[in-house]
């Protein structure tokens, strides 16, 4: 084997190496943005306490159940159903 056909082998050989690298650096690049832009959409755009008016728990608002309160336009929220429910048997039957 002559020594410029090593030359032309290396050369080609480096040339496909930095076109991989080169690709492969776009691929991670495009994997990486991703997950960064789904991160803040996971829950902790509105990170806000609430209280639950039955256990006086404060709940992140995101994960509280929510109950449409009669004759206002708030709402009341609750840390489990549990208390969503006694909340409703307490204040439902007064009326
Ligand atoms: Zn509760």
């Amino acid at each position: 084997m002559s020594p410029i056909k090593i030359v032309i082998i290396a050369g080609l050989l480096y040339f496909g190496y930095r076109l991989l690298i080169s690709d492969w650096k776009k691929k991670r690049g495009k994997g990486e943005e991703n997950p960064s832009k789904e991160m803040p959409q996971d829950g902790q755009v509105e990170d806000v306490l609430v209280e639950d008016p039955i256990c006086h728990k404060l709940v992140p608002k995101q994960q509280a159940i929510r109950l449409k309160q009669r004759g206002a336009e708030g709402y009341n929220y609750f840390c489990s159903e549990e208390c969503c429910n006694l909340f409703v048997s307490q204040t439902g039957e007064k009326e």
